[in-house]
């Protein structure tokens, strides 16, 4: 009943259309376990046109951030004030904003060829992306086959699949592959909104092409794991909040370009366009944290992996599978470092120990070089419970050991100047190197794992050798007489004619 009435007067009001006062960003506090309530209801059900939920509802005192669009704005803060709820308005005037954060930044058609042209003309690649900026899909997917041209020893250019639009998902791979090494996967920018995200993916890139000769450890990585970046998941998405990019409604687009679908919301039949890749997993499909609203920012999609990107980046990881040792997709922003399962408390992988683990030395590592505080743990334990996300359909399908969601800066604490996904531009790049050294964590642990299974192999095959004899005198008239029999009395034979056999790397040390 109550949503009814939040849904209709949003409605009612929305009918008139008028445009006065600016989108503003609301900081809601519910300090009732029904306000938390009512404000789940909320997130589940709005449509991300009147209410754009930033940051999700998630604990009694816990914080919620609302996008609120002008001609909404004087009837939310009615109804905040009506139901008694502690609030502030965040961001006053959201368009301004973004003028004054992004709207110099090089999001012009004309930048973007002078930019293609560069990476075009350019020999000897000397086309490093200044970092710190933004860029289009497209002078990034140059950018992509440009190093992978260039450098062929060191990367190798992917495509995980094509867009509902038509682009192509791409991304790099890092390192010599060979049948025994293990794989990393990072990928960014599956909410095209979370732009920071995009550029922490894209600063890794340059880091490992462009500074991997001065550092020991990136020549490491490259020498003994398989890399993966993807640095736009969502290149429709992405490319869609960059058409008009002053204008919070594309700019905060979240959501895939899939094609309007329509449901009855409890007052009218709405269409949307577009899915939450990060809801359409076939992890716990539509249980919680999602909507069925095709107008809501959470929209799952009307099925498990019915959207195009979700469905070629689950088989891109599947053909992985028994290899990928870690999984980390980067997200923006709570600075939380969130691990499985996340659809419900207190479930956890048999696993979670390591997990935890190493979660709790990335962040620690991470806040070692700027003092940016995160926190680790579930989804419901510090977050909100959701389903249908990449990391956890890989950790429960693919067994992945570390398979980490990442949200970026901003957080909430001794934050000066907060400006949520507008993150101001020169926090780009300490964002991205401090992400950097919290995930090495996660790659040294896989390196120092991979080289020690391998010392230890090494190591095993020798006492192997060492030890290795017959323990019977007939061995090798046995086996003149019946050829087979290694082969199919095994078992007797390692422990009786190892040496013989040729069953060496069989025995037991
Ligand atoms: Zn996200």
């Amino acid at each position: 009943m109550i949503l009814r009435v939040i849904l209709a007067l949003l409605i009612a009001v929305h009918s008139s259309c008028q445009e006065h006062g600016a989108f503003k960003v609301f900081r809601v506090l519910p300090t009732t376990n029904q306000q938390l309530l009512q404000m789940i209801r909320l997130f589940e059900t709005a449509d991300t046109d009147r209410a754009d939920f930033w940051h999700a509802p998630s604990v009694v005192n816990g914080t919620v951030d609302i996008m609120v669009a002008p001609e909404h704005t004087d009837q939310f803060r009615q109804y905040l004030e009506k139901h008694g709820y502690t609030f502030q308005v965040a961001i006053d005037d959201l368009h301004k904003l973004l003028i004054e954060k992004e709207g110099n930044l090089s999001t012009h058609s004309n930048d973007d060829a002078f930019f293609l042209k560069r990476l075009h003309d350019d020999v000897g690649f000397h086309s490093r992306l200044r970092m710190g900026e933004y860029y289009s899909y497209s002078v990034l997917s140059t950018w992509l086959e440009r190093i992978a041209e260039n450098m062929p020893d060191i990367a190798k250019l992917i495509k995980v699949g094509t867009t509902i639009e038509g682009r192509d998902i791409l991304g790099l791979k890092f390192g010599k592959d060979t049948p025994d090494k293990k794989i990393v996967v990072i990928d960014a920018g599956i909410h095209a909104r979370e732009w920071a995200a995009i550029h922490t993916a894209s600063y890794f890139i340059n880091l490992i092409v462009n500074g991997r000769e001065e550092d020991p450890q990136i020549q490491n990585y490259l020498d003994n794991i398989v890399l993966y970046i993807i640095p736009v998941l969502n290149p429709d998405g992405y490319e869609y909040t960059r058409t008009d990019k002053t204008n919070p409604r594309a700019r905060m687009w979240r959501k895939s370009r899939s094609p309007k679908a329509c449901a009855f919301d409890g007052v009218r039949n709405s269409c949307c366009m577009g899915v939450d890749l990060n809801r359409n997993f076939d992890f716990r499909f539509s249980e919680i944290g999602a909507s069925r609203y095709p107008c809501s920012e959470i929209y799952h999609g009307p099925s498990a992996f019915s959207e195009p990107e979700s469905k070629a980046y689950s088989q891109f990881l599947t053909s992985l599978k028994g290899r990928l040792e870690a999984y980390i997709t980067l997200h923006s922003y709570s600075q939380l470092w969130i691990y499985s399962y996340s659809h419900r408390k207190f479930t956890y992988a048999p696993d979670i120990e390591e997990t935890r683990r190493v979660a709790a030395k990335a962040v620690q590592e991470l806040g070692r070089m700027y003092g940016t505080k995160y926190r680790h743990g579930t989804g419901p334990e510090i977050i909100y419970a959701f389903s249908g996300g990449s990391t956890d359909w890989a950790k429960e399908t693919l067994k992945i050991k570390y398979s980490y969601t990442i949200e970026l800066r901003p957080g909430y604490e001794g934050i000066i100047e907060w400006n949520g996904f507008v993150l101001d531009k020169n926090q780009l790049i300490p964002t991205a190197k401090e992400t950097w050294a919290g995930v090495t964590v996660v790659l040294d642990e896989v390196t120092n794992q991979w080289k020690s299974s391998r010392v230890r192999e090494s190591e095993l095959s020798r006492l192997r050798q060492e030890k290795c004899s017959d323990r019977l005198p007939g061995c090798a008239y046995w086996l003149q007489s019946s050829p087979n029999i290694c082969r199919f009395s095994q078992s007797t034979m390692v422990r009786d004619c190892a040496k013989t056999c040729n069953l060496c790397h069989m025995i037991a040390v």
